[in-house]
């Protein structure tokens, strides 16, 4: 076969030419039927990976089985960070450019949850099935078609199993990836695999902002010690107060305390009172304003105990500590991995639409790095409960469309 130059030159190359080049590729087509015939293999794998538990900062058993995985289908390099992020490059290549695919291995669901899976028809069953089971599966089959069918991208590729992704993991997983600079310095884009289906693609990197609120006092006997100033009253009108901040529809802010807890006893006066609050918004700026808002509130209300028990003893204090920051980040319109899912997805003849989230491509987007989010294909349902449950019909779909945007990310020939 005549040996092309690479097509991955954007300028040179419409993106809907390219995809439509890339598609009629022998090797390809070869990976294409690859995936198809692939599905049962592809459930037990991820129904096998589902019973393994992987709560946020319990990562460590799925870590091994996706470095052995890895290490099985003849990835270069694998290796594992002390945190239990498992990468695998394509190609034996060192210091060159990279294109990233990741999928995020925590689950929502702590130590101790009955993982077992169940299957009905094209439908599984189980926690963490869809999400993200179901991407770091996608991540192992787009490995192994590549591996497998001899196509040779013009970039190597970096396929990456990261922790840390839900809720109190705040991104730590990317956040350490990208904090290293083999990879932040390599790593031109990232293609994140995150639950099921494929009609959409994440374009606006939802911020977020989390705090703990703890008032505490001396306490007391409700008769013989009233007077006393009270943590779950002080953190009561501060959070009335902050209930009642007035936020933009566009770019959507929220706000939401989700937690609160303190006190022992009716007849006791608290030593302490806590509150979680979550804020969000697609401005680093607006939630920049709504943190000033959250602090000024809590501190008014601090402000209001008298004098003497703010300075002298019993003393109350007020801690205000971070639980979770996630920085907001816009794709420009016309970044080049739009661009290439815009293309697939005419190509495939998927109708997408652009969404905004907080996923693990919040973190190379907040440092310029283009990035986005797609789903594993197939659909889902239940994410976060323990009936969550993925459907396989067409998943191939997913794959393909996941194959392709990496291909036109990378750029490849025959
Ligand atoms: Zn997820």
């Amino acid at each position: 076969m005549a040996s092309r130059p690479p097509i991955s030159d954007a300028s040179r190359t419409s993106p809907q030419r390219e995809i439509t080049h890339i598609a009629e590729m022998r090797g390809v087509h070869a990976a294409f039927a690859y995936l198809h015939n692939q599905e049962m293999e592809l459930r037990r794998w991820q129904r096998e990976l589902t019973e393994i538990p992987a709560p946020p900062f319990g990562e460590a058993a799925r870590s091994r089985w996706l470095f052995q995985r890895f290490t099985a289908l003849g990835l270069e390099d694998v290796q594992a960070d002390e945190l239990g992020n498992v990468m695998g490059l394509l190609q034996r290549q060192s210091g060159a450019p990279l294109i990233g695919v990741s999928a995020h291995l925590d689950t929502v669901f702590p130590h101790g949850t009955a993982l077992e899976t169940r299957e009905e028809a094209n439908r599984l069953y189980g926690p963490g099935i869809s999400d993200n089971a179901a991407g770091v599966i996608a991540v192992l089959a787009i490995a192994t078609a590549l591996k497998r069918c001899q196509l040779k991208p013009a970039t190597n590729i970096v396929f990456i199993g990261n922790v840390g992704e839900e809720g109190e993991g705040n991104l730590r997983g990317m956040r350490q990836l990208f904090s290293v600079p083999q990879w932040r310095d390599a790593i031109r884009s990232l293609l994140v695999i995150d639950g099921a289906g494929t009609d959409t693609y994440v374009n606006q990197a939802l911020g977020s902002r989390r705090f703990e609120i703890t008032f505490r006092g001396p306490g007391g006997h409700s008769w013989s010690d009233y007077g006393v100033p009270n943590p779950i009253v002080l953190l009561s009108r501060a959070l009335a107060r902050f209930s009642e901040v007035h936020t933009p529809e566009s770019p959507r802010t929220t706000f939401n305390v989700g937690v609160i807890s303190g006190g022992t006893s009716v007849n006791s006066i608290p030593e302490s009172a806590t509150a979680r609050v979550d804020l969000r918004s697609a401005s680093m700026e607006e939630l920049q304003k709504l943190e000033n808002r959250l602090r000024e509130c809590v501190a008014e209300a601090w402000s209001e105990v008298p004098l003497s028990h703010r300075a002298g003893e019993p003393k109350v204090t007020l801690a205000i500590e971070s639980i979770g920051d996630r920085p907001a980040a816009v794709l420009p319109a016309n970044a080049r991995i739009l661009q290439i899912v815009r293309a697939v997805d005419k190509h495939l003849r998927i109708e997408s639409f652009p969404r905004l989230a907080s996923t693990d491509a919040n973190v190379p987007l907040s440092l310029g790095i283009e990035a986005t989010t797609i789903g594993a294909g197939g659909d889902g349902g239940g994410a976060h409960t323990l009936r969550e449950w993925f459907d396989c019909s067409n998943r191939d779909l997913g794959l393909k469309r996941i194959l392709l945007v990496l291909l036109a990310l990378t750029g490849v020939h025959e």
